[in-house]
């Protein structure tokens, strides 16, 4: 099982953030209490985080956000989980002998609302990193980065399981077409409690 961590930042995840995305505080404790579990079961963690520059193409389209160097730009968990961690820049090259290690975390930047425009994670995508993985979903936005790692990911033969209860969408109609696109691309839902009760059953 794979956590996929999508841009839980402080522009986004505060009322008062750049770019907040409506009611994203009430999924706070849902993000803490995931993460937490990631460390405790070291499980491999993904965290996409949008790190900008003055003048990034994508402000043509939302307002500046997330700012590399400033506190919106910084995940509102930052120490979160308590896994190895590796840092790969916005930048980052395709790298055929990447891999992923159990146990570890990786937090991939990004100049778009897509996390695979990261050509390092995308390498990764496209050599079947995440082919017939369970990759469990959770962060913002629904209707945008949350969608093309959701859908990225199923068409890359993943078996994705969106936490309904650990993500928020940016606007309600975009949010509902996103949520019809999933369940098409065969896209499972499931809750916070849900996949922290995993551990509890099977007695770990
Ligand atoms: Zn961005």
């Amino acid at each position: 099982m794979i956590f996929f961590d999508i841009d839980t930042q402080h522009d986004f995840m505060d009322a008062d953030g750049a770019l907040a995305v409506p009611d994203a505080d009430a999924i706070k404790p849902n993000l803490e209490r995931l993460l937490v579990a990631a460390g405790k079961h070291k499980l491999l963690t993904i965290s996409s985080r949008c790190a900008h520059e003055p003048g990034d193409a994508e402000f043509e389209i939302f307002p500046p956000h997330c700012l590399e160097g400033t506190r919106g730009a910084e995940r509102i968990f930052d120490a979160l989980p308590h896994l190895p961690r590796h840092e790969f820049e916005a930048d980052a090259q395709a790298d055929e002998h990447a891999r992923l290690n159990a146990g570890h975390h990786y937090v991939v930047k990004k100049k778009a609302y897509d996390l695979f425009t990261n050509a390092w994670l995308e390498a990764l995508r496209t050599r079947g990193a995440f082919a017939h993985q369970e990759c469990v979903i959770f962060g913002v936005a629904t209707d945008y980065c949350v969608r093309a790692a959701a859908l990225g990911l199923a068409q890359a033969g993943a078996r994705v399981l969106l936490v309904e209860d650990a993500i928020r969408g940016v606007a309600p109609d975009t949010t509902e077409k996103s949520l019809a696109e999933f369940r098409a691309a065969g896209v499972e839902f499931t809750k916070t409690e849900t996949v922290l009760n995993q551990w509890s059953v099977a007695g770990k």
